[in-house]
């Protein structure tokens, strides 16, 4: 692998020969770090962040303020099992769109991001470096599936699910709710809009719902049911957006509603049911878990409603900020377990005699 120094053809002020090597001290001891993140399958957000920086020729005041203060340690993984989403694609040889947001918000935030899709060392040892997890994740994290990128070890999901109930914090956005099928149902048959309820898989139960289906996108009518909780204190009672919208069941019962998606109003015969959350809060053991479905497009990503929910959440996930979360789901989304109708494909209608 090219090192990383010879890549940089700008001059360095002086005295900064040795931050850079020290960065790739690191990205060599992981050894499956590239900046062009077409390679490895790991990518530490603080580094691509410092050596933006040195390009910029800030680099001595900003490395400095880079350094100063604690830091909250936070995974990114994006592996794609099952359906690759454009936004966290590496195909381009830069960090994902998504990833570039992160690293924006971390910077406002004080929080290291290391970006991931290789699952090999996903165990115990490697999550107790971070403060929180974040999955933007499809299929079977277990195999290497879509994107090719090697899967999670067999051991991986429970230490994850440990790592969670231990205390630390975990967010989902959008496709992190289509990983780890209830009984990998990756077919979307009858099966899919049907609760499985504590027979849900151990990751759908720590997330707090399932995917199932989504129609085309639109904007849809999102209502706010706590304001309180971090990240929604100033974006109002309600508001909208155009995105794919996730149709979801299987909701933990204890989750605390955050958002609720008026389903009623929509296109398409996935919506076809009652209200039902689509961001939501809670507990997992002493962990906190944080899930919103939005996060298909770029300009979702873009969008500032979207960005102080998604901080709000990862600052409660991480336990920098407080809140309550009584479970809420009665009151939020009475009839959120009503499902939409199962119907059948044309293509897959068997063939009448
Ligand atoms: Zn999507």
């Amino acid at each position: 692998m090219a090192n990383l120094h010879s890549n940089f053809l700008c001059p360095l002020p002086p005295g900064l020969n040795h931050a850079v090597t020290r960065e790739i001290g690191g990205h060599e001891r992981e050894g499956r770090i590239s900046t062009g993140a077409d390679a490895g399958g790991v990518v530490s957000g603080h580094m691509i962040r410092k050596l933006a920086i040195i390009v910029s020729a800030f680099a001595a005041t900003a490395i400095l303020a880079a350094d100063s203060g604690p830091q909250r340690k936070i995974l990114f993984f994006s592996k794609s099992s099952g359906f690759e989403h454009a936004v966290i694609s590496w195909k381009t040889g830069q960090p994902s769109f998504v990833e570039k947001i992160l690293l924006e918000l971390g910077k406002k935030n004080r929080w290291d991001f290391t970006f991931l899709k290789d699952g090999t060392n996903l165990n115990k040892a490697y999550l107790a470096q971070f403060d929180a997890v974040i999955f933007y994740t499809s299929g079977d994290m277990t195999v290497p599936g879509t994107d090719g990128h090697p899967g999670m070890p067999p051991e991986g999901k429970q230490a994850l699910l440990d790592y969670v109930r231990g205390g630390k914090g975990f967010i989902g956005t959008h496709s992190a709710s289509d990983t780890f099928h209830t009984d990998n149902e990756s077919q979307r048959g009858p099966d899919r809009f049907v609760n499985h309820g504590d027979k849900a898989d151990p990751f759908v139960r720590m997330l707090g719902g399932e995917f199932i289906k989504h129609g085309a996108q639109q904007e849809a009518l999102i209502k706010v049911i706590n304001p309180q909780f971090p990240g929604f204190e100033k974006i109002g009672a309600e508001f909208s957006f155009l995105e794919e919208w996730y149709s979801l069941k299987d909701f933990t019962p204890d989750i605390h509603v955050l958002n609720v998606i008026d389903a009623p109003s929509m296109k398409g015969d996935e919506y076809k049911r009652p209200p039902y959350p689509v961001t939501w809060a809670r507990n997992e053991g002493k962990g906190r878990v944080f899930y919103t479905a939005m996060g298909h497009r770029e300009d979702v990503w873009t969008n500032p409603t979207f960005q102080e929910i998604l901080a709000g959440g990862i600052k409660w996930a991480l336990g920098d900020v407080k809140a309550d979360i009584p479970p809420n789901i009665q009151t939020a989304a009475p009839e959120a377990y009503v499902n939409p109708p199962y119907i059948e494909p044309k293509s897959r209608a068997p063939k009448k005699q």
